[in-house]
């Protein structure tokens, strides 16, 4: 049997549609779109590209962006009033700052200076609690997991009741896309398990799995044997394995044996081309979601 792939790049196209749909009915009604401000310290290469997607797929949804780019010696405490200037703008309704910042800022105080209102990434201490608390408390899904449960419900998978099992617990993928899972409602309603390197036997665990969802950044990690049968499986890790020689891109593999594992699986996610587009798909949502509620 070969899986049914689960495209996170047709997905992720479908979502963005509905969203630019919202932020047209948006402009017809009230004459407003989404306001979202991404701030950029110094010139990192990697954060340069992050934010200059972020930046182009706001603008073609017709979101008002500012890209407010900063030099790398700016100071912790001016860098802590530009974020309250954005806090205190009306027009702007999601704050992003790119990650990592310089060795001299704190990046913590600098992300819970963000309004949690505006906090569109979800990593403001008070979302992350409203997350765990769940249901109407909820203002923001952090980007990844959101994307990761998107994946989840879109395939068809039913999560009520389903065995759901973590790889990683980081504070950005593992532990809250475990907390989403076992909240009561609608894509979710599962039984959740986290294991990390402190877990005895991984293996029983993943092949008790009716939905696998692998965040450990270790190429190869999940064995195919490791698979249930039919499961769903998402594949988060995001591995440099080597290079093209003919282009010189990165060569990009997930923390599952794909090859082997989508002969065993019922729906697996490519790497890339899985949860990886879906991140900026989520932070979209996010801002689009706190204008409407600003509104
Ligand atoms: P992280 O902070 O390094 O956390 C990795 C987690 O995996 C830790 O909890 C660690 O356990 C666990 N782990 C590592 N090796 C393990 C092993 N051999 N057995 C069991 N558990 C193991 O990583 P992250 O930020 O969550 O990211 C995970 C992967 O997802 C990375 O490849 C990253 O690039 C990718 N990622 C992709 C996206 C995207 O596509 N948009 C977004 C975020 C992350 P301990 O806690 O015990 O150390």
């Amino acid at each position: 049997m070969t899986a049914e792939l689960i495209s996170g790049t047709e997905i992720s196209k479908a979502i963005l549609e509905e969203i630019k749909q919202e932020v047209n009915e948006m402009k017809d009604k009230t004459g407003k779109v989404p306001g979202l401000v991404t701030i950029l310290v110094g010139e990192n290469p990697a954060s340069i590209s992050y934010v200059t997607l972020k930046v182009r797929t706001a603008l073609n949804l017709g979101f008002n962006e500012i890209q407010d780019n900063q030099p790398e010696d700016i100071s912790q405490e001016d860098l802590l009033a530009l974020i309250d200037k954005y806090n205190n703008d009306p027009e702007i309704n999601g704050i992003l700052v790119q990650l990592p910042l310089p060795k001299h800022i704190d990046d913590k105080k600098v992300l819970n200076a963000i309004d949690p209102d505006k906090d569109v990434d979800a990593f403001h201490p008070v979302n992350v609690g409203r997350l765990m608390i769940g249901g109407d408390e909820v203002r923001f899904l952090p980007c990844t997991p959101a994307g990761i449960q998107e994946l989840i419900v879109r395939s068809g998978t039913e999560t009520k009741g389903a065995e759901v099992v973590v790889v990683g617990r980081s504070n950005i993928v593992g532990k809250p896309i475990a907390m989403m899972m076992a909240q009561k409602g609608v894509g979710a309603n599962s039984t959740v398990t986290i294991v990390h390197t402190g877990t005895q036997d991984l293996a029983t665990h993943c092949k008790r799995a009716d939905i696998l969802v692998v965040a450990a950044g270790v190429p190869n990690l999940v064995k195919p044997e490791w698979i249930k049968p039919g499961s769903t499986v998402i594949d988060v890790g995001v591995n440099r394995i080597g290079k093209n020689e003919k282009t010189g891109k990165a060569i990009l593999r997930g923390d599952v044996d794909f090859a082997k594992a989508k002969e065993i699986a019922g729906k697996i996610t490519p790497v890339p081309g899985g949860v990886g587009p879906m991140t900026i798909c989520m932070l979209m949502r996010n801002t689009l979601r706190s204008a409407q509620r600003s509104m």
